[in-house]
């Protein structure tokens, strides 16, 4: 099976930004001739919104959005699907490549000040621990677990290549990336590749501030099911939605879910046709505009929402 997907965290409604992601996700599996699934995120407990995952369900069908059932279920929850999540980390582990890290987020920012650090990547700390060293930590400190990545001759993390539909390729070091958080749970980045590869998702279409985490996570996904498996995922990362002042739309912002802006009299069909316009679609329905979809000529900058200009 071959299908993308569209994954979002049932943390409260969806704004503007949210839908646009979907119905481009939308656009692009069809357009490829893929099955549309829907996940929902859901592994932060403390972030998941009593009824956030149904209100999300309905704005989604409301602009036009469909998707295929997968294993019988309209969509799945990250959530009920935590044994898959832990079996990909215990083969990681039975092949040698996680450690554990007791580093504090305090530690790493310090470590990664020093004279000849990458900011941002983990400087490797506990990747050689000794036996009894761990032990010891381990008393003070639940530990995380990271991924041994692989490590050119110089140190250097490898550099990996994923394919990107809009920016090309998309080319990164992969350092120790984190997979299991030290409170135990699946780390965001594992439990991506692991339902992705598991439900038959190669093609992963999402907003552009998670283009950095494809490499890494196209690294994983070869680690876990083949080098194969990975270089079939072909993503498509999409500009964001901003404010006024050019930063990421978010309901601060005001009117920017489909539920304040049908306050303001706005119909389902005219949100739907303000999305479309904003990608430079006709008016009309998803299946009208798919027959006018067009990739390469998306727009490739940002589009600006200023909630008062309605
Ligand atoms: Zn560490």
């Amino acid at each position: 099976m071959h299908a993308g997907r569209y994954a979002p965290s049932p943390s409260g409604d969806l704004h503007l930004g949210n839908l646009r992601t979907g119905m481009l996700a939308w656009l692009f599996a069809r357009w490829s001739g893929r099955e549309f699934l829907l996940r929902f995120e859901d592994l932060d407990a403390e972030r998941t919104v009593e009824g956030a995952e149904a209100q999300q369900l309905e704005d989604l069908h409301a602009v036009g959005l469909r998707f295929d059932s997968q294993q019988g279920h309209s969509s799945i929850r990250q959530s009920e699907r935590l044994s898959l999540y832990t079996q990909a980390i215990e083969r990681l582990t039975e092949s040698g490549l996680t450690f554990e890290c007791f580093c504090s987020r305090k530690d790493i920012r310090e470590a990664t000040r020093a004279p000849h650090a990458t900011p941002g990547v983990y400087p490797g700390t506990c990747r050689n621990l000794s036996e009894v060293e761990r032990a010891r930590r381990r008393a003070e400190r639940p530990a995380s677990l990271r991924l041994r990545a692989d490590r050119e001759d110089d140190g250097a993390a490898p550099q990996v290549s994923a394919q990107d539909l809009l920016l090309g390729e998309i080319t990164a070091g992969v350092d120790d990336f984190v997979l299991q958080r030290n409170d135990g749970a699946p780390a965001y980045n594992l439990a991506v590749v692991v339902d992705d590869h598991l439900t038959g998702v190669d093609q992963v279409v999402r907003a552009d501030d998670l283009a950095a985490s494809a490499p890494s996570q196209a690294y994983l996904r070869g680690l876990l099911y083949g080098t194969e498996a990975a270089s079939e995922v072909v993503y498509a990362h999409v500009p964001l939605v901003l404010n006024a002042d050019g930063r990421r739309l978010a309901k601060r912002d005001g009117a920017v879910t489909r539920s304040a802006l049908r306050e303001q009299g706005l119909t389902d069909e005219a949100l739907r046709e303000m999305l479309l316009d904003s990608l430079g679609l006709p008016a009309g329905t998803l299946a009208a505009a798919l027959e006018s979809f067009d990739p390469a000529s998306l727009p490739r900058e940002p589009w600006v929402f200023r909630p008062r200009d309605l």
